[in-house]
């Protein structure tokens, strides 16, 4: 029976921090998204325009969808410098599969109580508009950073969704897990949650990719670290500092994170993974260092191209001679010229 579910207890048992439901039907920020990618996206990112509407309607994902379930996961904090170095999804190991393991438990105990015949699990791996979802269906909403936020567990979190084919809005309440069972309605856009003049996500953001205007991925660090392979433009470079994956500074300065309870700390192996292991493995030791990490499946050679661009901003000589190993004899052109680039400011201090 519907009834008998318990949703805290089945959360918990998941690792599943905060669940809600909401209707499927066409999404209300299209326009919105098509807009933003109209303003041009960076060639790493054309996916965005080739699937794009497909995020019109849930149908284009599993047709027959009546409901989507939101599910949101805290994100434990990395301990030591690995804070300042990597983004905070990176603390959750493969983040898609640790996610796909926990809706695929969710998806079994709905079925055992609800007549669901076909679903599907979105962590990521589908076209769909999730923070509009996540919105609707009570588990936050956009702050100016452009990002989720959840009144309790703040923007450092990660989102997921369960398509099924049976109507559970009748339930909304009872599957409702710290999540507002009835959310304001419309297309949810960013809040204006601090004044202006007052938006600690702006000023923090050194590059000027979040404005009254709207969010420019074209700027973001996190596009330029994490996606981009080639070149790094200087004024992007620089203003890494010496983060190498990601870059969490809008949400860090966010005051609705201050009072957000991370997730219990998991070792991670980035945690241990020093520049020196960074800058002298071979690609195929790196991978394997790389394993149970969101950076496993990508091309190892923009970690090592980071890292010379953070030690030339560091200004640290004590790297200088595997930075011209590095610069004389990789195997990829732009991690050559990042760590001349790097061996130039040590040499002009
Ligand atoms: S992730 Fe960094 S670069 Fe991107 S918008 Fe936030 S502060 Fe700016
Ligand atoms: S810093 Fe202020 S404006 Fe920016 S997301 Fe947080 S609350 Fe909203």
């Amino acid at each position: 029976m519907p009834e008998d579910i318990d949703i805290a207890a089945l959360c918990n048992a998941l690792g599943i921090d905060a669940l809600g439901v909401v209707s499927a039907g066409p999404m209300r920020s299209f326009d919105m998204y098509r807009q933003i990618i109209g303003r041009g996206l960076p060639p790493q990112l054309d996916y965005l325009w080739r699937n794009a509407d497909c995020r019109r309607d849930l149908e284009a994902i599993l047709p027959g969808t009546k409901s989507v379930v939101c599910c949101a996961v805290a994100l434990p904090a990395f301990r030591g410098d690995a804070s300042r170095r990597y983004a905070r999804f990176c603390t959750l190991g493969d983040y898609h599969q640790t996610l796909r393991v926990k809706l695929q438990g969710l998806d079994a105990c709905l079925r055992a109580h609800f007549p669901i015949a076909q679903s599907r699990i979105c962590v990521d791996s589908a076209p769909v508009l999730e923070r509009e979802l996540a919105v609707r269906a009570g588990l936050g909403d956009i702050g100016f950073n452009r990002i989720v936020s959840h009144p309790e567990l703040g923007s450092f979190i990660v989102l997921a969704e369960l398509l099924v084919d049976t109507d559970l809005t009748e339930y909304r309440e009872k599957l409702s897990f710290r999540a507002n069972p009835e959310p304001a309605e419309g297309a949810p856009g960013a809040r204006a949650c601090c004044p202006p003049g007052h938006r600690a996500c702006v000023r923090a953001c050194p590059v000027g990719a979040l404005t009254e205007d709207g969010y420019d991925l074209n700027r973001c660090l996190a596009y330029w670290t994490t996606q981009h392979k080639g070149d790094i433009p200087e004024p992007y470079a620089a203003a890494m500092g010496d983060m190498i994956w990601g870059c969490d500074r809008c949400q860090k300065a966010c005051p609705r994170n201050r009072n957000a309870v991370p997730a219990a700390a998991q070792a991670s192996p980035l945690e241990t993974l020093s520049f020196d292991d960074i800058l002298t493995l071979s690609a195929r030791q790196l991978r394997k260092r790389l394993a149970d990490t969101p950076l496993a499946d990508g091309n190892p050679n923009l970690l090592v191209r980071n890292v010379c661009i953070a030690i030339g901003n560091m200004g640290d000589s004590k790297y200088a001679v595997r930075l011209g190993n590095i610069a004389r004899s990789h195997a990829c052109d732009w991690v050559r010229r990042a760590a001349e680039r790097a061996l130039k400011i040590i040499g002009d201090q």
